[in-house]
């Protein structure tokens, strides 16, 4: 059994996306879906597992909050609804974690963070201690001063980077389909979905597209793809399931056959700058 070897990982990062917590028909947070998450990584964290959640949605609260029917293009607009919302999106988290009787701790991050070797150890630091506490760090980019030329653009990349600076041992993307596919399946019908990849190579670029079939996404697939090249690298093995029910997680960690499991490929020498 391949997969096997997921039992024994107990340093995880677990990235989901908006639009596993949104509501595709209106764009809003999905409460229900929030308290599910909450409940799965309370009782992994229970199993003794150490959970990282890197969690996107800040947007999407704040433009509920303001009652905004759509997303504003405009990038200070969105910056002013992240920060409305990020605040918004940890109280729900706050919340929801004590009644499972967790702590959770909001962690902001910029690339500046990890391209200054300085601030990558602070945080690095931080980051264990947290976890030495038994405390679930949350993690997103801290969108109200990342300007495109120092973001991370999207919270796929952005969980790599995560897992490398703490050493982590697995990386778990919920996204909105079922795993990597052949093909976009959302223009291709024939796309076919790929349970096992040994190693990420030029191929799968192609195969991962980077259109995002929902309005929330922001990575596509070869965002996904490339944070695997570097979680991989890293030397953590990576799997991409499906969201839509987070109980898909308990599978992950007992090494069942779900979504497309990326097979880790240490690479000597592996250095996070080369990847920034
Ligand atoms: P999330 O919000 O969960 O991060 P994204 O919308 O960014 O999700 O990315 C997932 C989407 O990527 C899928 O819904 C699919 O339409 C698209 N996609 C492109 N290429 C592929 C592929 N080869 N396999 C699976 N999905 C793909």
């Amino acid at each position: 059994m391949l997969r096997e070897i997921l039992k024994e990982k107990e340093r995880i990062v677990i990235k989901i996306g908006s639009s596993s917590l949104t509501h595709k028909e209106t764009g809003d947070i999905n409460y229900q879906k929030l308290e599910q998450l909450v409940r799965v990584l309370s009782d992994l964290k229970s199993r003794g597992k150490e959970i990282v959640l890197v969690s996107s949605g800040a947007q999407a609260v704040g433009r509920q909050e303001l009652r905004m029917k759509a997303m504003p293009n405009e990038m200070p607009k969105k910056q002013a609804l992240a920060a409305i919302g990020q605040a918004k999106l940890m109280m729900a988290y706050q919340k929801l974690f004590s009644e499972y009787g967790q702590v959770c701790a909001q962690v902001l991050l910029t690339k500046h963070t990890m391209v200054k070797e300085e601030s990558r150890v602070n945080a690095m630091n931080t980051f264990h201690e947290l976890l030495n506490m038994g405390v679930i760090p949350i993690v997103n980019e801290n969108d109200t001063v990342a300007t495109h030329e120092i973001e991370f653009g999207d919270n796929d990349h952005l969980s790599a980077f995560v897992l490398a600076m703490i050493d982590a041992e697995l990386l778990i993307i919920l996204s909105d389909i079922d795993g990597f596919y052949t093909d976009d399946p959302s223009s291709n019908p024939d796309a076919e979905l790929i349970e096992y990849v040994e190693e990420i190579n030029d191929e799968h670029f192609i195969m991962g597209k980077d259109t995002s079939s929902s309005s929330v996404g922001t990575g596509g697939m070869n965002a996904k793809i490339d944070a695997g090249r570097i979680a991989t690298q890293y030397g953590a093995e990576m799997v991409l399931v499906n969201g839509r029910d987070v109980n898909v997680l308990y599978d992950v960690v007992d090494g069942k056959n779900v979504g497309t499991y990326f097979k880790a490929n240490k690479r000597e020498n592996f250095s996070l700058a080369e990847y920034l």
